[in-house]
């Protein structure tokens, strides 16, 4: 069975197409710049050189066209025709309080979804947009939604509710929702096999750890807490997103200095995080080599990402009561083993102990416990479009 994942922004799609008689990618690509000049598609076949179309794209409807055309294309496709492709799974951001697992799209669905836009202005349009261009072009093709936000639906109340008053919880659903779902599923699934365990028997705590971040608390494989919470700007330091601060800086901003509420989102979440402490720039990498060169406020960005990091951390195993595993996951967990050496400095109290030699890798999954570590400690690729593939599988 052949299912197709797409993950569609608002002006990007990215793609890839499974087999999923053995989980293989035939073929995974990205769609740029759509509904803008210059739009373009870039796909990769495992063993092929990357093929690129260029092609004025006006709306979604044409980049899918484009995809499924690509896809089947005589000379650089992968299958014979669109009927191959069984099933189309969707990334959605925001399912809100409905739905705690991914669903087969009906209209009800499509409803509830939209519902959620409120929540999720940025995102789930253009996830809606990605949809509706799908059905219209595959109307006999089943379809099944997958939320970043419904495994962190087995959060309690205590975890998920902010102390404001309480009709903002029943009037607005101002709540904390927590994002990057699927990751933090997926690796604590791996972990879990990769020790031989069931997630059922451990408590996980998975850090995803990428432009976006969040650090999740995984009791006996359920998400009890999360560090992202109404939007994906609360928790641990990000790239350009700032995490938690005291809330009352917004209205000083304000009322002191004459800030907009469009300039103050802009700053929280495109100009803060790791970009505004450095000066620099938003990527690990570049702020790792400003460091080594001396730059003393590359230096200071690392130093409070490390400390962000390894607060969720003491704090999650407080929340459960103990931990038999860490993970690290995305761009900079699953990378940069220089920051996983050093949020795992000084945590021999919560029982973790690493062996740096076996930590020196980057981008494969590694078990870098050091002998007589209470606590596990692994770095795991990420593959959320695996994971939608499955939950896809599984559905129809
Ligand atoms: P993501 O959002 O998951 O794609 O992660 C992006 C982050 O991962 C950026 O800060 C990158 O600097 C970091 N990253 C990606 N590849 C590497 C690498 N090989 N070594 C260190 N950091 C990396």
């Amino acid at each position: 069975m052949k299912v197709l994942v797409i993950n569609c922004g608002s002006s990007s799609l990215k793609y890839q197409l499974f087999d999923m008689e053995d989980e293989s990618v035939l073929a995974k690509g990205l769609v740029e710049r759509i509904g803008n000049k210059g739009s373009n598609l870039t796909q990769k076949v495992s063993g092929r050189e990357n093929y690129v179309v260029e092609r004025p794209l006006k709306d979604h409807k044409d980049a899918i066209k484009l995809v499924v055309d690509t896809l089947t294309d005589k000379n650089n496709g992968v299958i014979g025709n669109m009927s191959e492709i069984s099933a189309v799974g969707h990334r959605v951001v925001h399912g809100g309080e409905k739905y705690a697992e991914s669903v087969l799209i009906d209209d009800e669905v499509m409803k509830a979804m939209e519902e959620c836009i409120k929540l999720a202005p940025l995102h789930n349009p253009p996830n809606i947009i990605g949809i509706k261009a799908c059905q219209a072009l595959m109307p006999n093709v089943p379809m099944v939604a997958v939320f970043d936000t419904s495994f962190h639906q087995t959060m309690s109340e205590e975890a998920y509710m902010y102390a404001l008053p309480y009709e903002f919880y029943q009037k607005f659903k101002i709540r904390r929702y927590g994002f990057h779902g699927t990751s933090h599923k997926y690796v604590s699934k791996v972990a879990a096999e990769m020790l031989g365990k069931k997630a059922e028997d451990l408590k996980m705590i998975t850090c995803h750890l990428g432009n976006g971040g969040s650090i999740t608390a995984v009791k006996n494989g359920k998400s009890i807490d999360t560090s992202m919470g109404f939007t994906p700007l609360e928790g641990i330091v990000m790239g350009t997103r700032c995490g938690n601060i005291d809330p009352a800086i917004l209205t000083y901003l304000i009322n002191e200095e004459g800030y907009t509420t469009e300039e103050l989102d802009n700053i929280l979440n495109k100009k803060s995080g790791l970009l505004g402490l450095s000066g620099e720039s938003s990527d690990f990498r570049d702020i790792n080599a400003g460091e080594q060169k001396g730059n003393e406020r590359c230096k200071l960005a690392l130093k409070v990402y490390i400390y962000k990091i390894k607060q969720f951390i003491g704090s999650y195993v407080a929340s459960m009561n103990g931990l038999d595993c860490l993970v690290f996951t995305a761009g900079i967990g699953e990378n940069a083993y220089e920051i996983r050496e050093r949020v795992c400095e000084n945590m021999e109290y919560l029982g973790i102990k690493i062996d740096k030699e076996k930590n020196r890798v980057r981008g494969v999954a590694v078990d870098f416990t050091a002998e007589g570590s209470r606590v596990k400690v692994l770095a795991i690729p990420t593959d959320e479009e695996l994971m939608i593939a499955r939950d896809t599988v599984s559905l129809i």
